[in-house]
């Protein structure tokens, strides 16, 4: 997140770096955390799939936003990228990879066909893959070309650094259950 400073609060806060001391608010560095280091679970459906491998790829290299690290394990992902058209019979499969995805998690739709169904007005077609999982970001296109997965992504990464945290959930972040 882009933080607009004055000029004496620059100079104030590069020095302070150069002490090796940064202030922060808790919430803020757990978002900062979260949004940095996407992980998204390696499942792809059709077509749109080709393109979100592209991404992770050389020359769109999605490392650039932390969100490289494709784990074929949906226990190790945060991100389910719903690339591709998704058929009936995939809903159960669909959702048992999410319900297995720990929290927090998010799900981008990508492309037509995930988003409301596309050009697939059919029986055997889910009509939007929000039917079965919670969407917060949206990929228009057929198929979206790798920028638009990554301006998705970068979307995806502005409303994490802006989710509020209730005081008991911070307390209870994973690291001080391990602790205690
Ligand atoms: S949106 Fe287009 S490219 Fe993507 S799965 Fe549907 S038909 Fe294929």
């Amino acid at each position: 997140m882009k933080v607009e400073l004055l000029d004496g609060e620059q100079q104030s806060v590069e020095e302070e770096i150069k002490r090796g001391i940064l202030f922060t608010t808790v919430e803020k560095m757990v978002n900062w955390a979260r949004r940095s280091s996407l992980w998204p679970a390696t499942f792809g459906l059709a077509c749109c799939a080709i393109e979100m491998m592209a991404t992770a790829a050389s020359r769109f290299d999605l490392a650039r936003f932390g969100a490289e690290v494709f784990r074929a394990s949906p226990r190790q992902a945060d991100l389910m990228i719903v690339s591709g058209r998704v058929s009936k019979k995939m809903v159960p499969v669909l959702r048992r990879v999410y319900d297995q995805m720990p929290e927090p998690k998010w799900v981008i739709a990508m492309g037509a066909c995930a988003s409301c169904g596309g050009i697939f007005n059919d029986y055997a077609i889910v009509q939007g893959v929000d039917q079965i999982v919670p969407v917060d970001v949206y990929v228009p296109g057929c198929p979206p070309r790798p920028e638009q997965l990554i301006h998705g992504i970068m979307m995806l990464q502005e409303k994490i650094a802006k989710e509020r945290h209730r005081t008991e959930d911070l307390i209870s972040l994973p690291w001080r259950r391990q602790k205690a």
